[in-house]
Formats: C-alpha cells, sequence, structure tokens
C-alpha cells in the first residue's frame, strides 16, 4: 500500500486555522480592530453592511506598513509582535498569534491599502481564498484600511450557521464594546448599511461606560480601586439595587484585553453575597493590571480565556475590593432624610478664630488582628478601609485564611450606623394597617413592608449568631413535645445542631417526634411549636439547596418563621425601634429573599393623583 500522508495545501490548513478564530462576523471586527489597536490606531472606524456578511471594513489610522510586510502579514505564523518563545510572557499587545489575516483571507474577498508615514506611496492587495488577486501601489492617507467581502463564501456550512441579522448585529456591538471599554481613549465610528450607529469620542474609563449605556449607569456605579504587589484593580461596580435579571454588563479586563472570568466572577458575587434579589447579577466594570508574565493568554485561539498563576490571591483581592467598596456605599444613606440639616454650620465672620481639623490615624493598625483591633482606636478601622492603596496586600490575603477575618468588615459598618445614626432623624413614623409604616422623606412619601423588614432585621441578626458573631440568651420552657412527618423529622434532625446552636434547645424524643426545651430569649410571644412548624413549612417553600450555605439557610427559614404577620399592630417606641434595627442593617432594602423593603413614593407622583 503506498503512504498516504500528504502535507494540507496553504489554503485548506488556512481554511482549518479559520474555524478556531473567525467563528462570525463579531470575530472579524474583533481582529481587525485589535489590530489597528496594536497598530496605534487613535481613531478607528468600522462600516459594515448586512451585519457584516457584505461587508466588513475596518479603517485606522495607525503605523501602516510596508509593501512587503502588507503582503507577508497575510502568511500564517507571521507577526511583528513576538519573535521567541520567551516573548510569549511579556505580551502587551493585543495580537500575537499572527493568524488573523491569513485565516481571514482563506475565507473571504480581503483587500488592504496601507501607507506608512515615511512612504510616500501606499500598497494596496487583494486575496481571496488565500491567493492573491492583485497587488499595486496606490495614493492612499497613513494607517490602514482593510475590508472583508463575503465572509464564507468557500464555507457554505459556516455561512449557513450564521444567524439572524439582529442577532449577528448584538454580536457585533458586544465585541466593539470591550475593546472600546479597554481603550477609552481611542475614537470609535461604527456605520451600519449607511447610517451612523454611534461615535465614541475620547474619554475615560467611566465617561466611556456611559456613552456605551447611557447617563442613568452613572449613578449607579460605585468606584473599586487597589494596588497591590500582585494585582492593581481599578474599576466600577454597580449598586446592588441595580442588579438585573439577566447577564450583559459584566466585563473583565486584564491588561486592557477582555476576558471571561467564571472564577473571578465568584468572587464579585460573593462580595455581593446577600445584598442582591434573588437570581441578579450585578454590572462590573473591573480592569486588572498584572505582570504579563504571570498570565498565559494563549491558551485559547479567542483569546478571553487567561489563566492566572496567582489565581487563588487574586480571587481574594477582588472579593475584598469589592466587600470594601460596597461597605462603603452601604453607608450612604440611599435615602435622603426630610428633616433639618443635622450639623449646624457655623456662619463665619471676619474674627472667627480656625482651628485645624485632626484626624487621629493609627498606622500599624491591622484590622485582621482582632484582640488587637479591639483595645484601638475605631476610627482605626475605618481609615483602613478607605485607603485605596493597600501595598501590603499579603496582610489582607493571610486575614482571610480564618473565619473571623470577616469581622472588621462588619464593624465598620456598625461603625458607620452608629455615627451616622439615621434612623433617630425620622421622627414622624406611623403604621398603617398593620402592614406599612410610613414617613415623610425629603423626595416624598417613604413606606416600609413591616414583615419584609423585619424578615430582614432578624435575618442579619440569626447569620450573626449562626456564625457566632453575637451570642444569642435561651429561655426555658415548659417541654413541649412536636410529632411531625418523616420527611420533617429528617430535616430537622439533619440540621439540629445549627439551629439549637441558633438559641432553640430542640431535642429527638423517638417516633419521629421532638421536644422543644427552649426558644431563643430574641423572639416575642414566642410558641414554640408553632415557630418549628412554620420553620419546616418555609423548608417545604425553599428546599435545602446543596450549595454550602447552610446558615443562610437556615437563617432565611428562621427568620421567615419568626418575623412578626401581617397585620401586628405596633407601639410608637416599637416602631421607632423597628426603624432603628432595620437601618442598623447591612442591607435595609431587600428581604432576605430579595423582595423590596422600602419604596418611596416621589413628590411628583404624589402630586401627580392630586390632579
Ligand atoms: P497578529 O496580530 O497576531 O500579529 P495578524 O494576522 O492579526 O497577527 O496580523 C499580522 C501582522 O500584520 C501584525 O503582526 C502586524 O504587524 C500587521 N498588521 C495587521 N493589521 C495591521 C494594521 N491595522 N496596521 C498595521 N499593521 C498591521
Ligand atoms: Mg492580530
Amino acid at each position: 500500500m503506498p503512504d498516504i500522508i500528504k502535507l494540507l495545501p496553504e489554503s485548506v490548513a488556512n481554511q482549518i486555522a479559520a474555524g478556531e478564530v473567525i467563528q462570525r462576523p463579531a470575530s472579524v471586527i474583533k481582529e481587525l480592530v485589535e489590530n489597528a489597536i496594536d497598530a496605534g490606531g487613535k481613531t478607528i472606524k468600522i462600516i459594515i453592511k448586512d451585519s457584516g456578511r457584505t461587508l466588513i471594513q475596518v479603517i485606522d489610522n495607525g503605523t501602516g506598513m510596508s509593501g512587503t510586510d502588507a503582503r507577508m502579514a497575510f502568511e500564517r505564523h507571521a507577526t511583528s509582535k513576538i519573535r521567541k518563545a520567551d516573548d510569549l510572557f511579556a505580551i502587551r499587545s493585543m495580537g500575537f498569534r499572527g493568524e488573523a489575516l491569513a485565516s481571514i483571507a482563506a475565507i473571504a474577498e480581503v483587500t488592504i491599502q496601507t501607507r506608512r508615514i515615511e512612504d510616500e506611496i501606499g500598497e494596496e492587495i487583494t486575496l481571496r481564498a488565500t491567493e492573491v488577486i492583485s497587488q499595486e501601489n496606490v495614493a492612499c492617507v497613513q494607517g490602514t484600511s482593510i475590508s472583508v467581502k463575503n465572509l464564507f463564501f468557500n464555507v457554505p456550512a459556516r455561512r449557513k450557521f450564521l444567524k439572524s441579522e439582529s442577532y449577528e448585529f448584538r454580536l457585533i456591538i458586544s465585541e466593539i464594546h470591550r475593546v472600546a471599554l479597554s481603550f477609552p481613549e481611542v475614537e470609535f465610528k461604527l456605520q451600519h448599511n449607511g447610517t451612523e450607529v454611534f461615535q465614541l469620542t475620547p474619554c475615560n474609563h467611566k465617561q466611556r461606560i456611559v456613552q456605551l449605556f447611557g447617563k442613568n449607569i452613572n449613578q449607579q456605579l460605585i468606584d473599586i480601586k487597589t494596588n497591590t504587589t500582585l494585582v492593581k484593580i481599578n474599576g466600577f461596580i454597580g449598586k446592588p439595587g441595580n442588579a438585573k435579571k439577566n447577564q450583559g454588563e459584566q466585563f473583565f479586563f486584564v491588561n486592557n484585553r477582555f476576558m471571561r472570568h467564571p472564577y473571578f466572577h465568584k468572587a464579585i458575587m460573593n462580595a455581593y453575597n446577600r445584598l442582591l434579589p434573588a437570581d441578579s447579577i450585578p454590572s462590573y466594570f473591573i480592569w486588572l493590571e498584572v505582570d504579563p508574565g504571570n498570565i498565559d493568554v494563549n491558551i485559547h485561539p479567542t483569546k478571553t480565556e487567561i489563566k492566572f498563576e496567582d489565581e487563588q490571591a487574586i480571587w481574594q483581592i477582588l472579593n475584598a475590593t469589592t466587600k470594601e467598596a460596597l461597605g462603603k456605599f452601604n453607608v450612604a444613606p440611599s435615602i435622603d432624610f426630610n428633616t433639618e440639616p443635622a450639623i449646624e454650620i457655623p456662619v463665619l465672620t471676619k474674627d472667627t478664630q480656625f482651628r485645624m481639623p485632626s484626624v487621629n490615624i493609627n498606622p500599624d493598625f491591622n484590622p485582621f488582628d482582632i484582640e488587637d483591633e479591639k483595645s484601638k482606636n475605631k476610627q482605626a478601622s475605618v481609615d483602613y478601609f478607605k485607603r485605596s492603596n493597600l501595598s501590603n496586600w499579603e496582610a489582607l490575603y493571610s486575614g482571610f485564611e480564618n473565619e473571623n477575618a470577616i469581622q472588621p468588615e462588619i464593624k465598620t459598618e456598625k461603625l458607620f450606623n452608629e455615627n451616622t445614626d439615621q434612623p433617630s432623624l425620622l421622627i414622624n413614623l406611623i403604621q398603617l394597617k398593620g402592614k406599612y409604616i410610613l414617613s415623610p422623606v425629603r423626595s416624598g412619601l417613604m413606606i416600609i413592608d413591616q414583615k419584609r423588614a423585619h424578615e430582614r432585621i432578624l435575618y442579619e441578626k440569626y447569620l450573626k449568631i449562626l456564625e457566632g458573631t453575637i451570642h444569642v440568651t435561651q429561655q426555658t420552657l415548659f417541654p413541649q413535645v412536636i410529632e411531625l412527618n418523616a420527611t420533617d423529622h429528617t430535616f430537622l434532625m439533619e440540621y439540629i445542631d445549627v439551629i439549637n446552636q441558633s438559641g432553640f434547645d430542640i431535642r429527638d424524643f423517638g417516633n419521629n417526634s421532638v421536644v422543644v426545651n427552649g426558644c431563643p430569649a430574641e423572639i416575642p410571644d414566642a410558641n414554640p411549636k408553632e415557630l418549628v412548624e412554620r420553620m419546616l413549612e418555609e423548608m417545604h417553600h425553599q428546599p435545602p439547596q446543596q450549595t454550602g450555605k447552610t446558615k443562610e439557610y437556615l437563617a432565611g427559614l428562621l427568620c421567615k418563621a419568626s418575623a412578626i404577620p401581617y397585620g401586628k399592630t405596633l407601639t410608637i417606641d416599637e416602631i421607632h425601634d423597628f426603624v432603628d434595627n432595620l437601618f442598623a442593617c447591612g442591607n435595609h432594602n431587600f428581604s432576605p429573599d430579595g423582595k423590596s423593603v422600602i419604596s418611596i413614593i416621589s413628590m411628583e407622583e404624589l402630586e401627580k393623583k392630586m390632579k
């Protein structure tokens, strides 16, 4: 039998390679725009027809290429960006694999016009399915223009696989968003079927986000920033209340390259933890800067999956930075209270004597050193979290090795609440039909849902009890026996230790029954039998998931079971206590299962009703 292995013709090899890099029009745009950025283009114009099926053209004012380079650029593995294997670990450019242009030219009709500043005349080359059709000198402006026509004309399967125009267009837009966010200093213009879609003028990161996602997003963003030896983090996260049910505004960039990173995504989600309504995802725009030697960009042809050497440490830093930013945000009340200014601003006269304000900072303060922390000035812990430059990140990281490291954060929140003492500003509180608490606020009328608010208060309390942060006193009772069915009994027994840790004293009594000897003293008028039954009923509504979040789960059940029901009339003092406790919560806007606790009817709405 003759030998059967042959080298593939270049055009076929290129076509195969194209399958990996170029899946659709959006991938062509990504590659061409990245090339334009690598060439130092400051204005990039993208022209498309029929969502890229008929035409994709990218014009830049970057360095341009010599005639020889322009021809060479279409060879496979031809790149000016790396020379040796070592260079792979110092990549600063968007491209480096040298396969984009070769791939595109294998599956379309491509024309390039390019001129360098030092050349008088430019070069124009046309290729079709890898074959050079023409090459000649042309007069053209400095920079490069590449047009790609009839994409996949020779790969019918691929062409058929393209989805509707609007779908492909959406993907193109989202691809452009990614580069546009990475390089706000670059101007981008997009034209589709002869109409201008947008023009993004050079600006900073935040302005670019607003250019792309609209003015409203501006008030929804919280700054995040950290500077450690391992990673620099910059960017914005969305306020919890603006989180959406669908994905779309989650962006990670590393060294200005957009990346997907499910593991880091979890670091963010974990930081929001209890602040979000169920199933919603916050927006975030986060730029990481790391030493290029510590990441591997080359694990996937489209370079959106990136391997980090110090993944776990960066996870911790991201998580802590996000928590810190959210902590600061929670401090600023989202409600403007309708009262006189809390602070008197003295009127100055010429004779007024000034005293410079002084701030007491303890530079040795280590928030993770719990013992030390207790004895030191509380202000120091606030300042620690205000400091954006955590050059001593190792302390931050090592602190997270034990659970107690979470403590300083809780402290900070509490401290702020004590300091600002917002709730006592609310004086006019009335209860409506045993269901709502109403109070005038500056922007209108604030309505608090009594039951949901109580669930939130109890949830945070139970969680702290279960986490061992606060201790609970137990009320001993005349023992009560509760008969259960086998399922409920099994469930209760599974969680009995944790439940008892929260102030109950429940024991197995044989034959699917239990005996309740004690209840948390914190629950007023508790009827233990009813409480346990309600908790078990709640469990049927929200069965335990294997998420390992036992404490959160139980706190959720317990708060539902023990929150005051609608219809209960509260005394004036109780209402005040209630509101005070609500505003002392880490998140007073949502009940633990994501329902709104507070709503404000604006003056405009009220006035409309009165018309
Ligand atoms: P890579 O970007 O991985 O190097 P490409 O196939 O995308 O590979 O491009 C090959 C080479 O062509 C680049 O390394 C660069 O030198 C040159 N090139 C491509 N596009 C441009 C452009 N718009 N302006 C200047 N040079 C370019
Ligand atoms: Mg490239």
